[in-house]
């Protein structure tokens, strides 16, 4: 694939800053359109077949599948009792990497904490500063939100409703669909809207009992909506259909593309238009401004290597660095006109912060599954997904808004139990009889969107390349904590209801962050005052701005995010193509 030189004499109609799901999306949006753009990405163009090695069993690693020694990942106490994460204490550790950096397949694609710090509040905040960023190694479920997400307010009178509904979204996630491919199962939920699935994964035993055992109770389990393409894609000869080798559910990433990634997936069919060129290595500093318009000109970034500035110049120029990383973005790019960062007339950036709440969850055994001869259970690119069940007809007394479980079952390559005590063949015998019994979920949450929970600009620590840090003013309130206590609750109870033996209930709370699903640094809405962009994901203050991707969240959900992303990153490059055809930027 030839890849463009960037040419700084010219305007390009777009700049996209950042390269992941929504970067990739807009990139094959605009190039779609016939435009010229530039997409910039701080990272390198890893060789992911080689990072990943999917097939790679442990006993072939130097490490089996470990860090090297020198390096270091995270742990949950590391995130809470230490402060900052990469502070004493870990100086032998020449790499320090976050808690997702705890492989040697995950380590390069993740960022080195020390090159990047952070400061502030308890936050496990996870980077992957490469092309395609946090994709090649995310999790897959792909899960669309419905109008009980996007008129929340209209529900229960917290927040703000989004300038959007369903409706409007639907046609996109659609696309997103159909573009990438993703599998499940219909259900016919109207807070959770089905997708156009491909061929679905199988439930195994347990997960069956399960599902069964909550119906009763008006619950619904349902298979793993997997953002991987089952059928496989035609129109993409850069991804495989899924061979089922569960590889991405061990350790992350999918080095045949099955899953989606937005390298395979967006960006090099956008570079076969002709349409694209990508410059990685390019760390963004500041959106610039032409002082005459007001407008943005173009970008001025760092190459990541050699240290070097420069300045590229475009007609549009779309963040879409991350939501923390573009609200940091913003807050950089300081200047006469705008005193308070870009795009932030309002006072909205960087607040609004929101993300799920993790940790509660329940580990059981299907007793009658103890002693069963081992079935493949491993070799799917998911296992299931609860969905909702609280505040939709009725209203729960100690919480708003909801949560669902994530969870699996059945026998594995690395089977549950193997860190119980024992030894020698009876130690063997007993993992062997209840591996393929065990059964556990755990649930993730919607933080509530508070003006109150934000990030700013720390006035003293840089990172690398003498960029300011961000700063972290983030907490999980009462709402957050309550609703956790009945996550374990129910946890528990649907577990009785399917007559698990219950192993493990926890109602303990992860750090901060701990979800990966970080949203609403700049909110959409219809008024100037409260909100950074309108329903186009355009910035109010500044025309050419767009902000494409979880920053516009006007709430988390409990959905995890990043088909929406895509979508309503569609459905804004669709509206900016428009409006450039039209000079109307
Ligand atoms: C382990 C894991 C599991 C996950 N599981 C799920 C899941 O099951 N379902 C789900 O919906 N989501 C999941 N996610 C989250 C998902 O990956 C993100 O929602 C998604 O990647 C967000 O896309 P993005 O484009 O906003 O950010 P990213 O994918 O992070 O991409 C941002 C890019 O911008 C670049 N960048 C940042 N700053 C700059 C700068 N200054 N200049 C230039 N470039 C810059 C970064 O290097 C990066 O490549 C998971 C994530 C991880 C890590
Ligand atoms: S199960 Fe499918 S998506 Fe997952 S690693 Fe294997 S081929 Fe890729």
């Amino acid at each position: 694939m030839a890849e463009p030189e960037v040419d700084l004499n010219k305007k390009y109609d777009a700049v996209i800053i950042g390269s992941g799901a929504a970067g990739g999306m807009a990139a094959h949006v605009l190039t779609s359109h016939g435009l010229q753009v530039l997409l910039l990405e701080a990272g390198k163009k890893l060789n992911i077949e080689q990072e990943l090695r999917s097939m790679e069993w442990p006993y072939d690693n130097a490490h089996r599948g470990g860090l090297p020694p020198g390096s270091h990942s995270l742990n949950h106490n590391e995130y809470t009792i230490r402060r900052p994460p990469y502070g004493p204490g870990f100086e032998k550790s020449k790499n320090l990497y976050n808690y997702i950096g705890n492989s040697d397949y995950t380590k390069n694609i993740v960022v080195n904490e020390r090159d990047n710090p952070y400061t502030g509040t308890n936050y496990a905040w996870v980077r992957a500063r490469c092309l395609g960023g946090k994709t090649n190694i995310w999790g897959r479920l792909a899960l669309r939100l419905s109008d009980y997400d996007f008129k929340a307010k209209d529900r229960d009178g917290y927040g703000e409703n989004w300038p959007i509904s369903y409706s409007d979204i639907a046609p996109y996630y659609d696309k997103v669909d159909l573009y990438l491919g993703i599998t499940g199962v219909k259900e016919n939920l109207p807070y959770l809207p089905d997708s156009i699935f491909q061929r679905p994964t199988k439930l195994n035993c347990a997960e069956v009992t399960l599902k069964q055992g909550i119906q009763k109770m008006g619950r619904v389990l349902t298979q793993y909506r997997a953002g991987v393409t089952t059928d496989g894609l035609k129109h993409n000869k850069y991804r495989s259909r899924c061979y089922g080798r569960g590889a991405c559910s061990r350790k992350g990433g999918c080095d045949i593309h099955a899953a989606f990634d937005s390298p395979t997936g967006l960006i090099y069919p956008a570079m076969d238009t002709g349409n694209l060129t990508l410059r990685t290595d390019s760390v963004a500093r500041e959106i610039t401004v032409d002082p005459a318009t007001g407008k943005a000109s173009g970008v001025h970034f760092t190459d990541s290597q050699t240290m070097k500035d420069y300045t590229v110049r475009g007609k549009a120029v779309i963040v879409a660095a991350s939501t923390l990383e573009s609200a940091r973005l913003l807050l950089l790019s300081k200047s006469r006109l705008y005193p308070n960062g870009l795009a932030n007339s309002s006072g909205h950036v960087g607040h609004n912060f929101c993300e799920h709440i993790m940790g509660p969850y329940v580990a059981g055994q299907a007793t009658d599954l103890v002693g069963k001869p081992p079935t493949l259970d491993d070799g799917r690119p998911g296992s299931f997904y609860l969905t909702r069940f609280r505040n939709l007809a009725e209203k729960h007394p100690k919480f708003i808004r909801g949560y669902g479980f994530e969870g699996g079952s059945g026998s594995s390559m690395f089977p549950p139990g193997t860190d119980s005590s024992g030894f020698g063949a009876s130690f063997k015998e007993e993992i062997r009889k209840n591996q393929g019994s065990y059964i556990a979920m755990g649930a993730f949450g919607e933080v509530l969107s508070r003006y109150e929970n934000f990030v700013d600009l720390d006035p003293l620590v840089k990172d690398k390349w003498g960029i300011p840090a961000l700063r972290f003013h983030y907490k999980f309130g009462d709402n957050e904590h309550r609703m956790a206590a009945d996550m374990k609750e129910t946890a528990q109870e649907m577990f009785e209801a399917a007559g698990f033996k219950i192993i493990f209930v926890s109602d303990r709370v992860l750090t901060e962050g701990w979800s990966i699903h970080e949203l609403g640094t700049s909110r959409m809405g219809n008024d100037p005052k409260t909100s950074v962009l309108n329903q186009f994901q355009q910035s109010h203050d500044v025309k050419n701005l767009f902000v494409v991707d979880g920053s516009a969240f006007v709430n988390a959900s409990c959905q995890n995010p990043t088909w929406t992303i895509m979508a309503l990153c569609w459905r804004s490059c669709d509206y900016l193509a428009d409006q450039l055809a039209k000079n109307d930027l």
